[in-house]
């Protein structure tokens, strides 16, 4: 599976490209201005359009440049249904838009649920995880190469998602991680910092013992 990563600046989100006979797209950045991304995104479609738009959550951080991929590139938009319904009311509050002191467009976007498959071409796939806690519907997506695009659920070197945000909670994110760190991960792509090539599962065990570090034992 070939996945081209565009690190986010600044507190823009990461970005993922999968290339493959239906190129999908995990996380959109923070900036709805892609001049900067475009040349990048261009060559690694190499002439196809893009099929899917897959945002991990709702944060502003992370689906501030859908709509303008979508228009330049193509691709239909998903997120988990909560997440999905705050990005169609553009919901300035849960999105984390007021909060940075910006503003965030209502978009249409196509819902998803824990199990759901999506189809890159090629054998290659992306299994839909539901794995709350930094927001309530955010989900992470397991390639069937043992890869995980994590979102702001776990990052690389034991970083774990923040839950003080709106529809986060604390005890959700422990679940999930714990369900995670249970997993034979070996390349993690998380939503800020370094994705990690290999040894996936011990960074997803570290999150979990950083965590727990918290005094936060369920
Ligand atoms: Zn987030």
């Amino acid at each position: 599976m070939m996945v081209h990563f565009i690190e986010g600046g600044g507190f823009s989100g990461n970005i993922y490209l999968i290339e493959g006979t239906h190129p999908v797209m995990i996380d959109t950045g923070w900036d709805a201005n892609i001049d900067k991304i475009a040349p990048q995104i261009e060559r690694a479609l190499d002439g196809k359009k893009l099929d899917k738009i897959i945002l991990t959550h709702r944060h502003v951080d992370h689906v501030g440049g859908a709509l303008a991929i979508k228009e330049h590139f193509g691709g239909t938009i998903y997120a988990q249904k909560k997440e999905a319904e705050a990005l169609r009311e553009g919901d300035p509050e849960s999105t984390g838009a007021r909060m940075f002191g910006t503003r965030i467009k209502p978009m249409e976007v196509e819902d998803l649920k824990d199990g759901d498959v999506i189809d890159l071409g090629d054998g290659g796939s992306l299994k839909v995880m539901e794995t709350p806690g930094h927001t309530n519907g955010g989900i992470c997506l397991l390639d069937n190469e043992d890869g995980l695009f994590s979102g702001d659920t776990v990052f690389t070197e034991g970083g774990v998602g923040r839950w003080d945000l709106p529809t986060g909670d604390v005890q959700m994110l422990l679940k999930s991680i714990e369900t995670l760190a249970e997993l034979p991960i070996v390349s993690l792509y998380p939503g800020h910092g370094m994705p990690a090539e290999k040894d996936g599962a011990r960074h997803i065990k570290l999150s979990l013992r950083s965590l727990k570090g918290y005094g936060i034992y369920g």
